[in-house]
């Protein structure tokens, strides 16, 4: 049986550009279209040129991109003439393949918002639809506010529609803009449009409002529509918009969808989909959504005992599709709750190889668990993990000691009379018989630390180079006089590997340096430093 086609529309740098603290440079439209042409998204929208500067620019220069990339804008304002509305020129004059229009489907919108009559607005439509077919442009058309607009008039959304796709629309856009519809009644009237206009002709678009929107989305597919639109991440305005993440896993790995339906991006491709993921996540400078759908790192992990042992008999059990598929991990946490089989699984994951009925593996369970009632969290802290398991299996080489360090808070007076915080750091490490000093001053006491630490380790300095801290978390466990402090580390290298390391403590200071020595012997490691 031949499979239908389904095309995938991504609008993360126009609708995602919406969202509240993402501002994209230039560089990081091209990169990310660059991405997702890559991925095998068919449509990539990239802007609104003549809205802004970097768009404009954007749809200045000429891409080689596989991807149909599209421009976006309104259709021509009422009461004047396509070629009279310098708007709808510019969206004309853009280096686009496609163009799609937004125009309102709603009548109370079109009485309200645009305060014109429901005549002209469906004129508009054509006008503009006619004049981007007359430039030798694909066209698409947003209908906004379709389905509640629908529901109050269906006459007159249709209407808006039918208008778009007489004049030779390749695509009519049915728009959830305000993101309150439910499944089952996009599905219904999904249903109804498509006995007027094609369902490969329909497209859906639907936000987040009720976390619904890759449900509406599919939903619009069951009833016929043949595109859906989305964004990277579910990134977007408000709530966000349907995430691309979540649909294009279930559309290529459930039978439902995957049987009847082909989409342009391969099963090579989805293996690299968590890494397009937190790529986007990495250019925005944002930590990824640890339990989002597929691609988060929470996805695939496991913690109780009995899931735990029976994931090692057969995956199957507790997973609905392999991880490996979207290029995912399996993990097994490490916890108190942890049994031989859990310690042994991650052990490999790691890459260390013990035979089962190692004595070590035994004393490496009780040590965890020892150091976990003192608040050491090994299953956030996965490279910590590795590391006190390779010490104990006897494979983590003396790189270096520290043999002392110092730290100063100061408050005092500048010269202009404010007051001012200093702190400094002194640190002397032991290479080989090499000794070493090192200074640095930071914004505050572990900052000015981790500065000193990193900033000679001598023949091991190649090695820490790109070594960058990426977040730094504290929490006070047990409260009283007789707390302790717990920091957990999390750091990046020049090839965007990221892992986390813990240290504990009453005192904040010694516990992040735990943590810091962690994460620079981890990175010695992994980058094979000789000893
Ligand atoms: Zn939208």
């Amino acid at each position: 049986m031949t499979r239908e086609r389904l095309y995938l529309f991504d609008t993360t740098l126009r609708d995602g550009a919406q969202t509240n603290g993402v501002d994209f440079t230039l560089a990081d439209k091209l990169a990310i279209a660059g991405m997702l042409d890559k991925l095998g998204i068919d449509y990539v929208e990239g802007g609104y040129p003549g809205a802004n500067p970097i768009d404009s620019e954007l749809f200045a220069t000429e891409r080689k991109l596989g991807t149909t990339f599209t421009a976006f804008g309104m259709t021509r304002r009422p009461g004047r003439s396509a070629s009279n509305d310098p708007g709808l020129v510019a969206l004309l004059d853009a280096k686009a393949d496609a163009i799609c229009f937004v125009a309102k489907s709603s009548a109370y919108q079109v009485r309200v918002a645009l305060e014109t009559t429901p005549d002209e607005n469906i004129a508009s439509i054509r006008d503009s639809v006619r004049a981007a077919r007359g430039r030798g442009r694909e066209v698409l058309l947003d209908c906004e506010h379709f389905f509640d607009g629908y529901k109050a008039d269906p006459k007159f959304a249709l209407a808006c529609a039918q208008a778009a796709y007489e004049e030779g629309a390749r695509w009519v856009v049915l728009c959830d803009t305000n993101g309150g519809a439910l499944p089952h009644e996009v599905e219904a009237i999904v249903g109804e449009v498509v006995k007027v206009i094609p369902g490969d002709h329909v497209g859906i678009h639907a936000h987040n409002d009720t976390e619904q929107a890759v449900a509406n989305s599919l939903a619009a597919v069951r009833a016929g529509a043949r595109q859906i639109q989305g964004t990277l991440n579910g990134l977007g305005e408000r709530c966000g918009n349907a995430n691309l993440c979540s649909i294009i896993p279930t559309l290529k790995l459930k039978d439902e969808f995957s049987q009847r339906f082909e989409i342009g991006v391969t099963d090579t491709n989805l293996k690299t989909l968590t890494h397009v993921s937190r790529s986007l996540d990495e250019l925005l400078n944002r930590g990824s959504d640890r339990h989002a759908a597929y691609v988060g790192e929470s996805a695939f992990v496991t913690k109780a005992g009995i899931h735990a042992s029976a994931i090692v008999k057969d995956p199957a059990t507790y997973e609905h599709v392999a991880p490996e598929a979207v290029g995912n991990k399996r993990k097994l946490l490490v916890s108190d709750q942890a049994g031989r089989s859990n310690v042994l699984a991650e052990l490999e994951r790691v890459g260390i190889r013990v035979a089962k009925d190692d004595r070590r593996v035994v004393r490496l369970l009780d040590e965890v668990k020892e150091r976990e009632a003192a608040g050491f969290a090994y299953e956030a802290a996965d490279a910590s993990f590795e590391l006190l398991a390779r010490r104990m299996l006897g494979t983590v080489p003396d790189y270096f000691d520290v043999e002392t360090f110092d730290v100063w808070v100061e408050q005092r007076f500048s010269a202009t009379g404010e007051r001012a915080t200093v702190t400094m750091a002194v640190v002397k490490v032991k290479i080989g018989d090499e000794h070493l000093i090192s200074a640095a001053e930071g914004n505050g006491p572990v900052n000015a630390l981790d500065v000193a630490l990193r900033k000679d380790l001598g023949k091991y300095q190649p090695f820490i180079a790109g070594l960058e801290l990426t977040d730094f978390r504290v929490r006070i466990l047990n409260g009283g006089s007789s707390a302790v402090t717990r920091v957990l580390i999390e750091s990046r290298d020049e090839i965007g590997e990221r892992w986390t390391t813990v240290g504990v403590s009453p005192n904040i200071i010694e516990a992040s340096f735990q943590a810091l020595m962690d994460s620079i012997v981890f990175k010695l490691v992994r980058s094979n430093a000789p000893a």
